[in-house]
């Protein structure tokens, strides 16, 4: 047994709350027994991490209104075909006529939409810092090969607003390591220094978790703010340079709705406007709203930490992976289907 694995099986202090803002983690946790290995005084909750869980209502209803209305086909992965928008789903859609095409990457979109010329092709572009620089490798692909049936319905967030927007959630954030490869980890010094939220950059194999989580809790003693990085391999200060520049080159930040937390200033990414014929809204002049949750289902208090996937009245009963009536049941990142998956 490592010194961090044993330090977090017996640690007896003050109850610790650490959220794992990655839906990576969150799956990663439960897959590896990690749970498991953790004395009573800490609690793992799951955030806001996982793309598809915080994709809101709104969002999908321009999708369907894309594929429905202005018969475009929608090129998206296979996961955002099943949430739930206000009224339907994409899933749903498609028995009234949507075309969809389920892709692996948005440069796969943009392939369907040259071979295709006659068909409007919107790529559904959601996820964080991670897959936003791929977003934009599209539009620059397409722009360089002259297509114009092209488009991306953006959804794009960035976390540092979202973390900020959770404080007093937990005691510490697990950071995910993939966003900070890219953003550095600069942000984490900002966030200890000026709003006081703590937290620790992990990896994803089951020793990296280990040692973030024991990182977590030995900086807890002290009760200050803290901040490190336990996953320097991949991980460095500065971020990926070349992926932030080629993002804020073509595109800007925006107001953006999370499903669950409701609209965080600053949160979201957009194309740049001397890009807006790849623009799916101005193309398409959509006017988009926040759409309707389903009242009953409880993923906003799951991916805000309030409440966890089993405190919903639905969960395993009317809500399984194969009938999801939220989005935290539809992806296999989310924590509903994480708990549902695993057990609790
Ligand atoms: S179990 Fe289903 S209905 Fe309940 S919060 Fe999770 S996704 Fe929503």
């Amino acid at each position: 047994m490592s010194d961090h694995q044993s330090l977090l099986s017996n640690y007896s202090g003050r109850p610790l709350r650490i959220m794992e803002v990655c839906g990576t983690h969150t799956h990663e946790i439960f897959r590896l027994g990690i749970r498991s290995l953790l004395s009573k005084n800490i609690e793992l909750i799951s955030g806001p991490g996982c793309p598809v869980c915080v994709t809101p209502p709104g969002y999908i209803d321009s999708a369907v209104e894309l594929a429905l209305k202005h018969h475009a086909v929608i090129a998206t992965f296979g996961d955002l075909i099943r949430v739930p928008g206000s009224e339907m789903s994409l899933a749903q859609a498609r028995s009234l006529g949507a075309k969809l095409k389920t892709v692996y990457s948005p440069l796969d979109a943009v392939d369907f939409a040259a071979d295709n010329p006659e068909k409007e092709v919107v790529f559904l572009a959601v996820g964080f810092e991670t897959t936003t620089p791929s977003a934009c490798i599209a539009v620059k692909r397409a722009a360089a090969l002259g297509i114009k049936n092209f488009s991306l319905l953006t959804a794009n967030k960035t976390m540092p607003q979202a973390y900020k927007a959770l404080q007093g959630s937990a005691d510490a954030f697990l950071y995910p390591g993939h966003v900070h490869a890219i953003i550095g980890t600069e942000l984490c010094e900002e966030l200890k220094n000026d709003y006081g939220v703590s937290g620790v950059v992990a990896g994803f194999t089951a020793e990296a978790v280990i040692k973030a989580l024991g990182m977590i809790v030995e900086y807890a003693q002290s009760g200050e703010p803290f901040c490190d990085n336990a996953y320097t391999s991949v991980v460095k200060a500065g971020g990926n340079v070349a992926a932030q520049q080629l993002v804020n080159s073509m595109m800007e930040p925006c107001d953006c709705v999370w499903r669950g937390l409701g609209e965080i200033k600053g949160s979201g990414m957009k194309l740049k406007s001397q890009w807006s014929e790849f623009d799916a809204v101005a193309k398409f002049s959509l006017t988009p709203d926040d759409g309707k949750c389903n009242p009953i289902c409880r993923c906003g208090e799951v991916l805000k930490g309030i409440c966890k996937p089993c405190d919903c009245p639905l969960f395993g009963k009317v809500c399984t992976p194969i009938n999801p009536v939220g989005a935290c049941m539809v992806s296999g990142e989310g924590a509903c289907s994480a708990f549902y998956q695993y057990g609790q």
